[in-house]
């Protein structure tokens, strides 16, 4: 079973930087951010009519710490993880009469597990899975409520864009495949900082690769829309259907024009974020 999981190294890496190693962003950045939670009204109305299937709520921890903040939190999972699916099928696709994975059922639950979240499932049965003893080591004291829920919601926008995500076809798999992998996890990044999931560059890696998917592909797709197309996220997501085998090259082609090359895109984005320095 296809089981795409946030390790605990990454995230305590990501923790360690919103608690202690990177400033908290100022005021007025972070309301911007805040203020991402909402799809415009129009918008809004649109995704309300595409159907969401059932969700469910299996709380497996009820009596741990971190099930209780996570239930003060979130008081209406449902309507929550409903809320948080239209914003991230609002970033991947353009309308709901485009091809997208139907989903009948997502079973959502808590967990009293190491690592922070996974998703797993298949052919319209999805489970996403968050870890109780994660959310009880942010929260110290009730100062905290506030950054746990903007990374719950992080950690959502994440985990919900693996739910209806496209998936490369014709090169292997997530287990299997580095370009696969790269592409599912940066996307999901994507969709997160596109939604104000990451405070406004605190994390966005120099160097490395795309290849490194996360926050390396992510902030590299989000800069692309923002520089390149403002329908990036969608046509690359799309490109899992229409090319075939699928590869980053190909990929950055049909989204962008035949002239495009991901590693030379990749190198001046490079040369900006050395600039923005
Ligand atoms: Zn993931």
């Amino acid at each position: 079973m296809k089981r795409y999981c946030l390790v605990y190294g990454l995230c305590l890496c990501l923790f360690m930087g919103i608690f202690s190693c990177i400033p908290e962003a100022p005021e007025h950045k972070t309301e911007k951010d805040a203020s991402a939670i909402v799809l415009d009204e129009d918008s809004d109305i649109i995704w309300r009519n595409f159907s969401l299937g059932r969700i469910s709520f299996d709380d497996k921890a009820p009596h741990s710490k971190g099930s209780r903040i996570f239930r003060r939190l979130i008081p209406d999972t449902e309507v929550y993880i409903r809320q948080l699916s239209r914003i991230v099928l609002h970033t991947l696709y353009e309308s709901p009469e485009e091809y997208i994975i139907p989903v009948h059922h997502l079973r959502f639950m808590l967990e009293d597990t190491d690592g922070v979240a996974c998703k797993w499932g298949g052919n319209g049965e999805v489970a996403i899975s968050c870890s109780t003893r994660h959310i009880e080591s942010l929260f110290k004291d009730d100062d905290d409520a506030a950054k746990v829920y903007f990374e719950i919601r992080g950690v959502l926008l994440h985990e919900l864009t693996h739910v209806y995500q496209q998936e490369p076809q014709g090169i292997g798999s997530y287990g299997t495949n580095r370009e696969f992998r790269a592409f599912i996890e940066g996307m999901a990044d994507a969709v997160r900082i596109a939604n104000g999931g990451f405070h406004r560059g605190a994390y966005r890696p120099t160097g490395g690769s795309y290849m490194d998917g996360y926050l390396h592909a992510g902030y590299f797709f989000v800069w692309l829309r923002d520089y390149k197309d403002p329908e990036f996220l969608r046509k690359f997501n799309r490109s899992a259907l229409e090319v075939v085998p699928w590869s980053f090259d190909g990929a950055v082609k049909y989204a962008l024009g035949s002239e495009y090359h991901i590693d030379e895109l990749w190198r001046e984005y490079q040369r900006v974020m050395e600039e923005e320095k």
